[in-house]
This record gives structure tokens, C-alpha cells and sequence, in this order.
């Protein structure tokens, strides 16, 4: 099936239209309509190969949702009409001892991401940036009916990503969670904590989004600039999600955690970042990293936001704004996160 598509075809290159096939449908597959695909940092990063060597030409997006338009002989779960959506990996083993756990997202045999990889056969993987694609249902998490598209993609990867760890380090009432950098994955960040009944503060390096994380529903915003309100706070948090895309001088935030406080990383800088091992041991504290989320937990995600009424807060845009929608989050400038009408491909 040919699919329309928006691709970058080197390293840094604008996106353009372009064009794809997608497979036949295996028994286990489900095609899907795309409705809406999110902006993610990562498909930036990954586009202008600032981590590692990336595949081109590369069609971006692991924030997909829309609704089923055909299933394979073998799919009992779907049906075509159903509303779904896809994140960051179509294929695992799902058999090492992290995918029959339900972490498949810590596959032992690596997973297959959604764009930007091959499939353990060797098909060359696209994403999102397209009007449908073909995934194995096992990949595929049912949108509650509460939550509209546009609000339900960034979810896929922004939510889980930010949920997981969260949950991971028991984010609840009585603890002191920090959530820092209010981007995509901040933001979301920011309301499950606040949702699960945390002490929730902002950390950011934008004075201009505290009136925005406080709507969002943090109960305070601490500045990295502002040298006295940091040495207020220092000692003061049992948890802090780090989502900022940039590396940043990590002692001043570590040491804004309390004695055995956790920094769970999420935000994937492209360079190392260096650490005096003193802010670590004068505290027993941690630093953690979190990657994504296993699918029983995308869905639990999922049904949880549905629940406590809120999705993501989206600007919706054309294709044709990608490039200008991509600057924007490289400059800190989204609120909170880019996600395309699939129409418009
Ligand atoms: P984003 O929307 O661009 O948000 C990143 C935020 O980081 C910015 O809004 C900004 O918040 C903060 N920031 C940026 N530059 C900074 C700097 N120099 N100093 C301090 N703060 C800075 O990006 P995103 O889509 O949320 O993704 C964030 C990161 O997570 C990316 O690196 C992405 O690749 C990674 N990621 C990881 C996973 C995973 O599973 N681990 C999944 C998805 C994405 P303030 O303006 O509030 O400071
Ligand atoms: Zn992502």
C-alpha cells in the first residue's frame, strides 16, 4: 500500500513530502488510519543524527494515533473502526526475561523502534509522519473514548515516558517530586505527578512558563538561575524527572535532592554529561535513567489520564509546518507539544 509521508532525506536535511510502501498484512497485523502524529525532541535528535548514525531516508514519529481500517486473519483484540494508537517500538523478542515481564521496551534482544531501525527480517522501519501504517497488535494500545486523537498522541511517548519512572519511584502523596524542563515530556511530566497526588515543582530555565506550570497544576516553580531560591530548595526533593533535551551542569540539581532522592533521567542529551561523585555520596542519592514504558504500562497510561481527564496540551498543525514547528522546540518554544493533522501529508 502506498502512503503519504514527510521524510528527511540526509542528516539535517529539511523534511518534503515523500512517499512509502507499507507491508501486507500479516496475520497479526493491524493497519491503521493515522488522525494525528506527535512532534517528539527524539525524532529531532535522531533526523540530524546528533546521537548516532541514523537511516535516510528517515520518515520521523512515535506519537501515532488514529483508527483501525483493516486487521490481519489472526487479530482478535481490534476491530476495524477502533480507536489506537502506536509509540516507540513495533517488534521485540518476547521471550528474554524482560518482555515476558511486560518491560518489552528493555528488550534484551533490542527493540524495534518505529522509524529509524530495520526489523529483525530486515524491513526498513517509518514512522508517524505518514497517513497509515502496518503494526503487530501486540504494539497497538486501545485510546480510551474520553480522550480525543490530537490530545491521545503525544501520550504514546511524552506520557509513558514521563509515567514510568513516576511510578517507578512512587510519585504519591507525602513526596516531593520535582519535574524538570517543561517541554513535551515535562508537561505531561507535570500532570501525572500532580495526578497521582505528589508535591509537585517545576525546574526549568525559562522564567516566561511559570504562569504555565502553574495551570498545569504544580504547586511551585524553581528557576536553575536564581542562585537563592536554588539554595532554598537544596535537600529538598525525593524525586526529579529530568526531561531537558540539552546537557546542563548536573551538581546543582543533584543537590537539590534529599538524603536517598533519585534523579531519573529521561531526557536524552547528545554529549556526556560530567558529575562530581561528592554531590552524589554526601546524600546516598541516585541518579536512575528510564526509558519509555513496557505496553501493559502505556495502556494503564492511558486509561489513567481518560480517568483523572486530561490528555496533552497540543498546538495542531499542517505538514507543511514541520521544519518551523522543529526549530520551535529546539528553541524551547512549544506549548507543550507540535502534533500533525495526518490529512495533510
Ligand atoms: P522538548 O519539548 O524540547 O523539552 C525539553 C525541555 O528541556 C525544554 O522545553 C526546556 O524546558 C528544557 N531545556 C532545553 N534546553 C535546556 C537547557 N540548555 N538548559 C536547561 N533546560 C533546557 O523535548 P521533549 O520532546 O520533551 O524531549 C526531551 C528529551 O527527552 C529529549 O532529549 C528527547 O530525546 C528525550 N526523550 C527520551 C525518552 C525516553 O524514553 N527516555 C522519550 C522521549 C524523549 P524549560 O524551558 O522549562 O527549561
Ligand atoms: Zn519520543
Amino acid at each position: 500500500m502506498t502512503t503519504a509521508a514527510y521524510a528527511a532525506m540526509s542528516a539535517g536535511a529539511p523534511l518534503e513530502p515523500y512517499s512509502i510502501e507499507r507491508r501486507s498484512l500479516r496475520p497479526h497485523d493491524v493497519c491503521i488510519d493515522i488522525a494525528y502524529s506527535g512532534i517528539c525532541h527524539s525524532d529531532i535528535h535522531q533526523a540530524r543524527e546528533e546521537w548516532f548514525t541514523s537511516l535516510f531516508p528517515m520518515v520521523p514519529g512515535h506519537e501515532i494515533a488514529g483508527v483501525v481500517c483493516d486487521v490481519g486473519s489472526d487479530v482478535t483484540k481490534f476491530s476495524v473502526g477502533d480507536r489506537v494508537g502506536v509509540g516507540v517500538f513495533v517488534e521485540t523478542c518476547m521471550e528474554c526475561d524482560n518482555c515476558t515481564a511486560g518491560l518489552e521496551n528493555y528488550c534484551v534482544k533490542g527493540f524495534v523502534p518505529t522509524y529509524n531501525g530495520k526489523s529483525y527480517d530486515g524491513e526498513v522501519m517509518y514512522g508517524g509522519y505518514s497517513s497509515s501504517i502496518v503494526v503487530d497488535d501486540h504494539y497497538v494500545l486501545r485510546i480510551p473514548d474520553s480522550l480525543a486523537l490530537e490530545v491521545a498522541a503525544p501520550l504514546l511517548c511524552a506520557g509513558i515516558t514521563t509515567y514510568s519512572p513516576l511510578r517507578e519511584w512512587e510519585a504519591g502523596p507525602g513526596k516531593r517530586v520535582g519535574i524538570m524542563g517543561l517541554g513535551g515530556l515535562g508537561h505531561m511530566g507535570v500532570k501525572h505527578a500532580v495526578a497521582m497526588g505528589a508535591d509537585v515543582t517545576l525546574i526549568s530555565h525559562s522564567p516566561s512558563k511559570e504562569a504555565d506550570a502553574k495551570r498545569l497544576g504544580a504547586h511551585d516553580f524553581l528557576l536553575l538561575s536564581d542562585r537563592d531560591a536554588m539554595k532554598e530548595r537544596a535537600m529538598t526533593f525525593d524525586l526529579i524527572v529530568n526531561t531537558v533535551s540539552a546537557p546542563i551542569k548536573l551538581d546543582p540539581v543533584i543537590n537539590l535532592l534529599a538524603t536517598d532522592g533519585t534523579m531519573a533521567y529521561v531526557g536524552l542529551p547528545d554529549k556526556p554529561l560530567e558529575m562530581n561523585i561528592f554531590s552524589l555520596n554526601s546524600q546516598r542519592r541516585r541518579i536512575a535513567g528510564s526509558n519509555i514504558g513496557g505496553i501493559r504500562e502505556t495502556q494503564e497510561m492511558l486509561d489513567f489520564c481518560a480517568e483523572h481527564g486530561y490528555g496533552s496540551d497540543v498546538e495542531v498543525i499542517d505538514a507543511a509546518q514541520i521544519n518551523e514547528a522543529w526549530e520551535r522546540v529546539v528553541n524551547s518554544d512549544v506549548r507543550y507539544r507540535f502534533v500533525i493533522d495526518a490529512t495533510t501529508f
